[in-house]
């Protein structure tokens, strides 16, 4: 399931730390060290999967999942009826930089649209 050169599934273990916001049997949420927003989340699987290029059927109900925990955590910190961006970068022109599926919730100011 981990990959041992995967720092993603590390922060899911444990192995190295963040700073984390939620978890559950499925997905782990921790600050992004980054931040683009006043709150920037990111939502991982405990399973490992690339991309969402790489998710298949089987990864409905995690991405689902992960999906409702970003929504959730949005309502926590009081954001949600301003409003937010959920963002799943994928590959080299979506800006995907860690290859371990993760969404972004970013919170906290307007965005605009498109993005870059
Ligand atoms: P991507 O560019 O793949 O969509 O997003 C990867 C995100 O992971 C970036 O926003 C980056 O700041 C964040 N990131 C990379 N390494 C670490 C880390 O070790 N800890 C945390 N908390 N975030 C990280
Ligand atoms: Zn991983």
């Amino acid at each position: 399931m981990s990959r041992e050169d995967c720092i993603f599934c590390k922060i899911a273990t444990g192995e190295i730390t963040s700073q984390r916001v939620f978890e559950d049997d499925i997905c782990v949420a921790f600050n992004d060290t980054s931040p683009q927003a006043p709150t920037h989340i990111l939502i991982i699987p405990r399973e490992h999967f690339d991309s969402l290029d790489a998710a298949t059927t089987e990864h409905k109900d995690t991405l689902g999942q992960m999906l409702l925990t970003a929504a959730e955590i949005a309502r926590e910190k009081g954001f949600a009826k301003d409003g937010y961006r959920v963002v799943i970068n994928t590959n080299a022109d979506g800006g995907q930089t860690v290859f371990h599926t993760h969404i972004h919730l970013l919170g906290g100011r307007p965005f605009i649209f498109p993005p870059g």
